[in-house]
Protein backbone atom coordinates (compact mmCIF):
# COMPACT_ATOMS: atom_id res chain seq x y z
CA UNK A 1 0.00 0.00 0.00
CA UNK A 2 1.26 3.47 -0.75
CA UNK A 3 1.79 5.95 1.88
CA UNK A 4 -0.07 8.60 0.54
CA UNK A 5 -3.28 5.71 0.64
CA UNK A 6 -1.93 4.64 3.97
CA UNK A 7 -2.62 8.59 5.29
CA UNK A 8 -5.44 9.10 3.47
CA UNK A 9 -6.96 6.19 5.28
CA UNK A 10 -5.46 7.34 8.38
CA UNK A 11 -7.09 11.24 8.37
CA UNK A 12 -10.52 9.94 7.28
CA UNK A 13 -12.41 11.68 9.87
CA UNK A 14 -14.49 8.01 9.98
CA UNK A 15 -12.00 6.09 11.55
CA UNK A 16 -12.04 6.17 15.06
CA UNK A 17 -8.39 6.72 16.69
CA UNK A 18 -6.61 4.09 18.57
CA UNK A 19 -9.53 1.47 18.11
CA UNK A 20 -6.64 -1.69 17.07
CA UNK A 21 -5.22 -1.20 20.45
CA UNK A 22 -8.22 -2.53 22.50
CA UNK A 23 -9.45 -5.34 20.18
CA UNK A 24 -9.41 -8.60 19.18
CA UNK A 25 -7.65 -8.40 16.08
CA UNK A 26 -10.49 -10.81 15.01
CA UNK A 27 -11.38 -8.19 11.90
CA UNK A 28 -13.37 -10.75 9.64
CA UNK A 29 -16.05 -10.61 12.56
CA UNK A 30 -15.53 -6.69 13.31
CA UNK A 31 -18.48 -4.58 13.67
CA UNK A 32 -16.13 -1.91 12.90
CA UNK A 33 -13.66 -2.92 10.24
CA UNK A 34 -14.99 0.07 7.81
CA UNK A 35 -14.11 2.61 10.79
CA UNK A 36 -10.56 1.37 11.45
CA UNK A 37 -6.95 1.76 9.42
CA UNK A 38 -6.33 -1.88 10.38
CA UNK A 39 -9.46 -2.86 9.31
CA UNK A 40 -9.88 -0.93 5.99
CA UNK A 41 -5.90 -2.26 5.47
CA UNK A 42 -6.94 -5.76 5.66
CA UNK A 43 -10.09 -5.72 3.59
CA UNK A 44 -7.80 -3.32 0.98
CA UNK A 45 -5.63 -6.57 1.03
CA UNK A 46 -8.15 -8.78 0.35
CA UNK A 47 -8.99 -7.28 -2.57
CA UNK A 48 -5.42 -7.74 -4.44
CA UNK A 49 -3.87 -10.67 -6.36
CA UNK A 50 -3.48 -14.09 -4.46
CA UNK A 51 -0.20 -14.26 -5.07
CA UNK A 52 0.17 -11.16 -2.52
CA UNK A 53 -2.15 -13.32 0.37
CA UNK A 54 0.28 -16.52 -0.64
CA UNK A 55 3.25 -16.97 2.34
CA UNK A 56 5.16 -18.96 0.01
CA UNK A 57 5.46 -16.30 -2.53
CA UNK A 58 8.19 -13.64 -3.27
CA UNK A 59 5.34 -11.23 -4.16
CA UNK A 60 3.62 -11.37 -0.30
CA UNK A 61 6.95 -10.52 0.91
CA UNK A 62 7.50 -7.88 -1.00
CA UNK A 63 4.51 -6.39 -0.31
CA UNK A 64 4.86 -6.51 3.62
CA UNK A 65 8.38 -5.35 3.12
CA UNK A 66 6.99 -2.32 1.36
CA UNK A 67 4.06 -1.75 4.32
CA UNK A 68 6.47 -1.84 6.97
CA UNK A 69 8.84 0.57 5.19
CA UNK A 70 6.09 2.81 4.19
CA UNK A 71 4.57 3.05 8.12
CA UNK A 72 8.40 3.09 9.59
CA UNK A 73 8.79 6.25 7.15
CA UNK A 74 5.63 7.70 8.67
CA UNK A 75 6.23 7.43 12.15
CA UNK A 76 9.87 9.02 12.16
CA UNK A 77 8.34 11.77 10.06
CA UNK A 78 5.26 12.57 12.82
CA UNK A 79 8.11 11.51 15.71
CA UNK A 80 10.36 14.03 13.77
CA UNK A 81 7.59 16.74 13.51
CA UNK A 82 7.04 16.68 17.23
CA UNK A 83 10.82 16.80 18.26
CA UNK A 84 11.82 13.22 18.60
CA UNK A 85 15.15 11.95 17.51
CA UNK A 86 14.30 8.75 16.37
CA UNK A 87 17.90 8.00 15.52
CA UNK A 88 19.67 8.30 18.96
CA UNK A 89 20.72 5.06 20.25
CA UNK A 90 18.75 3.06 23.08
CA UNK A 91 20.82 3.31 26.38
CA UNK A 92 22.18 -0.34 27.37
CA UNK A 93 20.32 0.54 30.78
CA UNK A 94 17.05 0.46 28.55
CA UNK A 95 17.57 -3.17 27.42
CA UNK A 96 18.45 -4.30 31.14
CA UNK A 97 15.48 -2.76 32.75
CA UNK A 98 13.48 -4.19 30.05
CA UNK A 99 14.78 -7.95 30.63
CA UNK A 100 14.46 -7.44 34.47
CA UNK A 101 10.65 -6.55 33.35
CA UNK A 102 10.19 -9.24 31.16
CA UNK A 103 11.45 -11.93 33.04
CA UNK A 104 8.89 -10.36 36.50
CA UNK A 105 5.84 -10.60 33.69
CA UNK A 106 6.77 -14.27 33.30
CA UNK A 107 6.52 -14.84 36.95
CA UNK A 108 3.62 -13.33 36.82
CA UNK A 109 0.61 -16.03 37.94
CA UNK A 110 -1.63 -14.26 35.16
CA UNK A 111 0.92 -15.10 32.61
CA UNK A 112 1.64 -18.34 33.72
CA UNK A 113 -2.11 -19.32 34.03
CA UNK A 114 -3.02 -18.24 30.75
CA UNK A 115 0.44 -19.91 29.20
CA UNK A 116 -0.45 -23.06 30.94
CA UNK A 117 -4.47 -22.84 29.50
CA UNK A 118 -2.77 -22.27 25.89
CA UNK A 119 -0.85 -25.47 26.47
CA UNK A 120 -3.88 -27.41 27.45
CA UNK A 121 -6.25 -25.93 24.50
CA UNK A 122 -3.28 -26.78 22.00
CA UNK A 123 -2.93 -30.36 24.13
CA UNK A 124 -6.77 -31.41 23.90
CA UNK A 125 -7.40 -29.60 20.29
CA UNK A 126 -4.96 -32.16 19.26
CA UNK A 127 -5.95 -35.10 21.04
CA UNK A 128 -9.61 -34.53 19.89
CA UNK A 129 -9.52 -34.56 15.81
CA UNK A 130 -11.27 -38.26 16.09
CA UNK A 131 -13.76 -37.09 18.42
CA UNK A 132 -14.50 -34.43 15.70
CA UNK A 133 -14.62 -36.78 13.14
CA UNK A 134 -17.17 -39.41 14.64
CA UNK A 135 -19.65 -36.23 15.77
CA UNK A 136 -18.99 -35.02 11.65
CA UNK A 137 -19.91 -38.91 10.67
CA UNK A 138 -22.75 -38.83 13.33
CA UNK A 139 -24.38 -35.31 12.28
CA UNK A 140 -24.27 -36.32 8.41
CA UNK A 141 -26.17 -39.41 9.42
CA UNK A 142 -28.49 -37.08 10.90
CA UNK A 143 -28.84 -35.00 7.96
CA UNK A 144 -29.48 -38.51 5.85
CA UNK A 145 -32.39 -39.79 7.74
CA UNK A 146 -33.60 -36.66 8.30
CA UNK A 147 -35.00 -36.79 11.81
CA UNK A 148 -37.81 -34.98 13.31
CA UNK A 149 -36.75 -33.10 16.17
CA UNK A 150 -33.02 -33.12 15.44
CA UNK A 151 -31.12 -30.34 13.89
CA UNK A 152 -27.51 -31.10 12.95
CA UNK A 153 -26.86 -28.29 10.34
CA UNK A 154 -27.09 -26.02 13.37
CA UNK A 155 -25.26 -28.25 15.75
CA UNK A 156 -22.50 -28.42 13.17
CA UNK A 157 -22.25 -24.22 13.13
CA UNK A 158 -22.23 -24.21 16.92
CA UNK A 159 -19.01 -27.04 17.29
CA UNK A 160 -17.39 -24.80 14.69
CA UNK A 161 -18.27 -21.58 15.57
CA UNK A 162 -16.99 -22.53 19.05
CA UNK A 163 -13.67 -24.43 18.35
CA UNK A 164 -12.77 -21.39 16.02
CA UNK A 165 -13.61 -18.92 19.04
CA UNK A 166 -11.55 -21.29 21.45
CA UNK A 167 -8.58 -20.85 18.98
CA UNK A 168 -8.64 -17.54 18.15
CA UNK A 169 -8.94 -16.76 21.96
CA UNK A 170 -6.48 -19.23 23.67
CA UNK A 171 -3.39 -17.51 22.21
CA UNK A 172 -4.70 -13.73 22.72
CA UNK A 173 -5.51 -14.37 25.83
CA UNK A 174 -1.61 -14.81 26.66
CA UNK A 175 -0.72 -12.35 24.86
CA UNK A 176 -2.75 -9.81 26.25
CA UNK A 177 -2.08 -10.44 29.79
CA UNK A 178 1.74 -10.17 29.25
CA UNK A 179 1.22 -6.94 27.76
CA UNK A 180 -0.90 -6.27 30.63
CA UNK A 181 1.65 -7.28 33.49
CA UNK A 182 4.44 -5.78 31.65
CA UNK A 183 3.34 -2.60 32.01
CA UNK A 184 2.42 -2.86 35.49
CA UNK A 185 6.24 -3.24 35.91
CA UNK A 186 6.83 -0.01 34.30
CA UNK A 187 7.80 3.08 35.95
CA UNK A 188 4.54 5.80 34.52
CA UNK A 189 5.79 9.13 33.84
CA UNK A 190 3.82 11.97 35.97
CA UNK A 191 2.05 13.18 33.18
CA UNK A 192 0.06 9.98 32.29
CA UNK A 193 -1.12 9.30 36.38
CA UNK A 194 -4.06 10.38 35.75
CA UNK A 195 -5.33 9.10 32.46
CA UNK A 196 -6.81 5.51 31.75
CA UNK A 197 -4.34 2.50 31.95
CA UNK A 198 -3.48 1.10 29.00
CA UNK A 199 -2.55 -2.34 30.57
CA UNK A 200 -6.26 -2.23 31.63
CA UNK A 201 -7.25 -2.08 28.46
CA UNK A 202 -5.01 -5.19 27.71
CA UNK A 203 -6.66 -6.72 30.74
CA UNK A 204 -10.58 -5.87 29.67
CA UNK A 205 -9.67 -7.84 26.07
CA UNK A 206 -8.13 -11.16 28.11
CA UNK A 207 -11.56 -10.70 29.98
CA UNK A 208 -13.38 -10.45 27.17
CA UNK A 209 -11.92 -13.30 25.68
CA UNK A 210 -11.89 -15.47 28.79
CA UNK A 211 -15.84 -14.40 28.91
CA UNK A 212 -16.48 -15.78 25.43
CA UNK A 213 -14.27 -18.74 25.53
CA UNK A 214 -16.08 -20.22 29.19
CA UNK A 215 -19.69 -19.44 26.89
CA UNK A 216 -18.21 -21.88 23.92
CA UNK A 217 -16.75 -24.13 26.06
CA UNK A 218 -20.00 -24.49 27.69
CA UNK A 219 -21.37 -25.46 23.80
CA UNK A 220 -18.63 -27.69 23.59
CA UNK A 221 -19.54 -29.70 26.78
CA UNK A 222 -23.02 -30.01 25.64
CA UNK A 223 -22.30 -31.89 22.08
CA UNK A 224 -19.35 -33.52 23.97
CA UNK A 225 -20.49 -34.54 26.82
CA UNK A 226 -18.11 -37.60 27.24
CA UNK A 227 -15.60 -35.48 27.77
CA UNK A 228 -16.85 -33.41 30.61
CA UNK A 229 -13.78 -34.05 32.63
CA UNK A 230 -11.67 -32.61 30.11
CA UNK A 231 -13.83 -29.49 29.60
CA UNK A 232 -14.40 -28.79 33.07
CA UNK A 233 -10.51 -28.33 34.04
CA UNK A 234 -10.70 -25.48 31.34
CA UNK A 235 -13.34 -24.09 32.18
CA UNK A 236 -11.85 -24.12 35.83
CA UNK A 237 -8.78 -22.50 35.19
CA UNK A 238 -10.65 -19.90 33.08
CA UNK A 239 -12.72 -18.98 35.61
CA UNK A 240 -9.78 -19.13 37.76
CA UNK A 241 -7.93 -16.79 35.57
CA UNK A 242 -10.55 -14.93 35.06
CA UNK A 243 -11.53 -13.80 38.77
CA UNK A 244 -7.46 -13.60 39.33
CA UNK A 245 -7.61 -11.11 36.55
CA UNK A 246 -10.08 -8.90 37.63
CA UNK A 247 -8.14 -8.59 41.13
CA UNK A 248 -4.68 -7.80 39.43
CA UNK A 249 -6.96 -5.28 37.13
CA UNK A 250 -9.77 -4.05 38.66
CA UNK A 251 -10.37 -1.31 37.00
CA UNK A 252 -10.15 -3.08 33.69
CA UNK A 253 -13.82 -3.91 33.28
CA UNK A 254 -14.86 -0.44 33.32
CA UNK A 255 -11.93 0.84 31.03
CA UNK A 256 -13.95 2.35 28.17
CA UNK A 257 -12.26 1.08 24.58
CA UNK A 258 -12.27 3.65 21.79
CA UNK A 259 -15.84 2.48 19.53
CA UNK A 260 -16.85 -0.49 21.41
CA UNK A 261 -17.76 1.16 24.48
CA UNK A 262 -18.98 4.65 23.52
S1 LIG B 1 -10.90 -2.81 15.60
FE1 LIG B 1 -11.81 -4.41 14.36
S2 LIG B 1 -11.12 -4.04 12.30
FE2 LIG B 1 -9.77 -2.90 13.68
S3 LIG B 1 -8.01 -4.25 14.07
FE3 LIG B 1 -9.53 -4.56 15.65
S4 LIG B 1 -10.76 -6.29 14.96
FE4 LIG B 1 -9.66 -5.47 13.19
Amino acid sequence: MKKTKLMKIVSDPKMISGIHNYCDKWCERCRFKTRCAVGIMDLEDKKQDSKELDLNSPEFWDKLHGIFADTFEMIGEMARKNGVDVDAPIPEEYWIQKEKRDKNAREHVCAKASWKYMEMVRKWMDGSSKDFEKKADELMKNISMGLPNKNPEKDALEIKDAVDVIIWNHTLIHVKLMRAVQQIFEDEPEILEDLPKDYDGSAKIALISIDNSIKVWETLLSHFPEKEDEILKMLSLLQKLGRRTELEFPNARSFKRPGFDE
